[in-house]
């Protein structure tokens, strides 16, 4: 049973365009799909699908990724595949066009898990990665309005970093993911972000972390959205799975980890879920979390995920 399901990122999604946005995923949903029709693995189609999402400055990640405190684009991504436990991560790599298959160059060309900064850029560069620039023009902007909201005192996760910038004043300066099974039974999952905006620089969020914001089993695969800091303590992607495995539906896997942040760190978040056979679950409690997903027995991707007032 081959299946695939696509976000868009849970949040608020300043700035609407849910029309777009789920026309892109649902071009996401089918590359992918297509993918695997043509016999290719799940990481394959994870990653076609991801890099259409990175490729769309609709989204918080590749092209049009957030931008840090001090305007600069720290990126990161993962991929891990359910048969093997493999993991590739990256965190904090700039100048990079599809971070997401930078990911699968370290799980399939190296032996670590997680490359950062400086040495994964080195790395990309090695394997043939180009210098790319994802700031768009709307990020720069956003970022300058809301640099100045969070300087002015409107709400923010970030209480202690306003407290530290009124220290220290020279500090100034919608994620994606995929998870999919292939004719195989091989379950992958992945995700891409530009991090969440007027992040600290140097700040690793739950993208890159396997049990936060990606994981698979032979069992079951998900992967996160969100406020990282949440995901990472709620372990969100491993509750998830671990909800399938013990026997319940993606669906209700997804709810039942949802209801885990909700009481307990109490931040904004999302999750989308498949299990080994091909069932599809998603989840979020913030205002929206675009997604499509596709499987077999079915002749176009299916959305959700958006406020009934935005349609
Ligand atoms: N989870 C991502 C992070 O905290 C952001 C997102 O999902 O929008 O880096």
């Amino acid at each position: 049973m081959k299946a695939i399901i696509v976000h868009g990122g849970a949040g608020r999604h300043r700035g609407g365009r849910f029309r777009e946005k789920l026309d892109v995923l649902r071009e996401a949903a089918s590359r992918g799909f297509e993918t695997l029709k043509k016999g290719g693995d799940s990481v394959r189609a994870c990653e076609e699908a991801i890099k259409c999402l990175e490729d769309s400055p609709l989204f918080n990640a590749g092209t049009g990724s957030v931008l840090t405190l001090d305007g600069r684009c720290e990126m990161d991504a993962s991929i891990m595949r359910g048969d093997t436990y493999e993991i590739g991560a990256v965190a904090g790599v700039e100048r990079v066009k599809n971070p997401i298959s930078l990911a699968i160059k370290v799980m399939e060309e190296t032996d670590h898990v997680l490359l950062m900064g400086e040495g994964a850029m080195k790395f990309a560069r090695l394997m043939g990665f180009e210098e790319y620039d994802p700031i768009t023009e709307e990020r720069r902007r956003q970022w300058e309005e809301l640099k100045k909201e969070f300087l002015e005192g409107k709400e923010t996760p970030w209480n202690r970093i306003r407290s530290l910038i009124k220290r220290y004043p020279e500090l100034l300066a919608g994620t994606v993911g995929c998870v999919a099974i292939d004719d195989r039974g091989v379950i992958a999952a992945g995700s891409s972000t530009g991090g969440v905006f007027l992040k600290l620089f140097g700040r690793v969020g739950d993208t890159p972390i396997p049990g936060a914001g990606i994981y698979a089993t032979p069992h079951a695969g998900a992967t996160a959205t969100g406020i990282g800091e949440g995901i990472i303590r709620t372990g969100l992607s491993r509750t998830a799975c671990s909800f399938i495995r013990s026997g319940i539906s993606p669906m209700k896997a997804a709810e039942a980890a949802i209801d885990l942040v909700d009481n307990t760190v109490k931040t904004s978040a999302g999750v989308i879920a498949i299990d080994a056979q091909g069932n599809v679950g998603f989840a979020y409690n913030t205002r929206a979390m675009p997604i499509a997903f596709m499987k077999d027995g079915m002749d176009s991707p299916e959305t959700g995920g958006v406020p009934p007032d935005e349609m």
